[in-house]
């Protein structure tokens, strides 16, 4: 969600600073200079006014305008600026715990496009702020009631050059690769263009790059790791007889793989790929499928639903104490590394999976293809509250073989034979979205079918 919805904070004084990610909009619109100067005040004022915040950016034509201004606001406040410059946002996770920081921020718009930017901000452990330090960020920031330090206690700028070579060795050490593999990699011309191929050749990979020139325009293709973006990267993967490709967005905490055949991964079948691997407690999002839940059967694991975001799948990892985490869109956790999610090691996982067990395209083949489908129907912000409260019950007396109600984020069925229906009011649009997955055609109509009619008939 940018900057510019007029969702209230719930107070309903100010418009919401943070959305799903962290702050986001456009540049000269809703992301400026002096916003991201008193969102550093704020920050240093959450933290007292003392202590060391490291700051990283993306490739973005507006990093060093927001970069400046963000350092101004906390060096104001009384916080030290440990320098990254440009890094994938990884990094400024695994620095935070790593230098005993007291936060991170990374300028950053992730998937968007050149003209957006974004902040999004670390704890001491390398996790993201969850969204109730994002609401106390938002109330200092509109209460404009910074800390203003005294000329002898305003804070110093620290430049620091040793890290990426500890982070490198450090994921080095988490994965083992047979050497010899072909990697074609695609970071979008964005913050993973120069570590996650260095890192790729140093764990014995032989590794063709494109759009790996760094370039705020993102002059290759659209950041957003799907496939009508990565049509390059799929034909060079096949034309080159490469093993793998990986594709990062913008600032390199998403990876999504590329078969040797050139096809993209299902998102769903690649995270089961990689759960499996890591067996015992895994956590994902409610929209993620059925996939996952038939690999970590397979190897006695469990699964845990979380509501959609990163940092939710977080949060879920520390209270569960889980080994693994992950969203659809290719955002996954390693709590055995760091809490930040990070696309270069996901890309390492999924390398070293293949090298012992590939190719690809066979892990993928292996995993069942089941009908899905999408649907959304417009309906209006007051009509979803009334929806969503009276859909459970009228569901519950249409189904008879309910296996598991989950209302963390919308309604989330599953039914005896796995299959599952989510329905969940979009955060920024006037729809209803209904997202299902079942054994077979028939069985994917007959939910749809009822979920609509009872739908419709609640908005009659
Ligand atoms: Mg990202």
């Amino acid at each position: 969600m940018s900057v510019k919805s007029k969702k209230s904070n719930g107070s309903g004084k100010h418009e919401k600073l943070f959305g799903t990610s962290g702050i986001r909009g456009k540049i000269q619109g809703e992301v400026t200079a002096e916003l991201a100067l008193n969102v550093g005040k704020a920050i240093a004022t959450y933290l007292n006014g003392k202590g060391d915040v490291v700051v990283g950016y993306d490739p973005r034509t507006s990093n060093q305008m927001l970069e400046n201004a963000i350092c101004a606001g906390l060096l104001e406040s009384g916080c030290n600026v440990l320098k990254l410059k440009m890094v994938p946002t990884p990094l400024v996770g695994y620095a935070v715990a790593k230098l005993d920081a007291d936060a991170g921020i990374m300028i950053t718009a992730s998937h968007n496009p050149s003209e957006y930017n974004g902040i999004k901000v670390w704890n001491k452990n390398g996790m993201a702020y969850t969204p109730s330090q994002e609401e106390k960020l938002e109330e200092i920031y509109y209460s404009k009631e910074f800390i203003n330090v005294s000329w002898e206690n305003i804070g110093n700028i620290y430049f620091i050059e040793d890290i990426k070579e500890k982070y490198i060795n450090e994921l080095l050490n988490l994965v083992d690769i047979k050497p010899g593999l072909k990697v074609v990699i695609d970071p979008a011309s964005g913050a993973g263009s120069e570590l996650s191929p260095i890192i790729f050749r140093r764990a014995g990979c032989e590794v063709i790059t494109l759009n790996s020139q760094v370039d705020g325009f993102f002059p290759g293709r659209n950041p957003e790791p799907n496939e009508n973006n990565l049509k390059d990267l799929m034909k060079v993967v096949s034309a080159t007889g490469a093993n793998i490709g990986i594709a990062h967005d913008g600032d390199a905490d998403r990876m999504i793989a590329v078969d040797e055949q050139g096809r993209i991964s299902d998102f769903d079948k690649l995270l089961a790929i990689v759960s499996r691997e890591f067996g015992g407690k895994i956590i994902t999002t409610v929209d993620a499928g059925l996939s996952i839940d038939e690999a970590l059967e397979s190897v006695g694991g469990e699964v845990v639903r979380t509501k959609v975001g990163d940092v939710n799948v977080a949060e879920a990892i520390c209270e569960e104490n889980a080994t693994f985490g992950g969203e659809p869109s290719g955002t996954w956790l390693h709590p055995d590394f760091c809490m930040c999610p990070d696309g270069i090691l996901s890309g390492l996982r999924i390398t070293e999976i293949v090298s012992k067990k590939g190719p690809l395209s066979k892990l993928l083949d292996d995993i069942p293809n089941y009908p899905n489908l999408r649907e959304k129907i417009p309906c209006s912000k007051e009509d979803k509250l009334n929806v969503m409260e009276n859909i459970q019950g009228l569901l519950i007396k249409k189904f008879e073989d309910i296996a598991n109600v989950n209302t963390i984020d919308g309604l989330r069925l599953t039914f005896n034979d796995g299959s599952w229906v989510l329905v969940r009011p979009s955060g920024t649009e006037d729809y209803i979205r209904v997202t299902l997955e079942a054994k077979d055609q028939k069985r994917v109509e007959f939910i749809k079918d009822s979920c609509i009619e009872i739908i419709e008939k609640l908005l009659s």
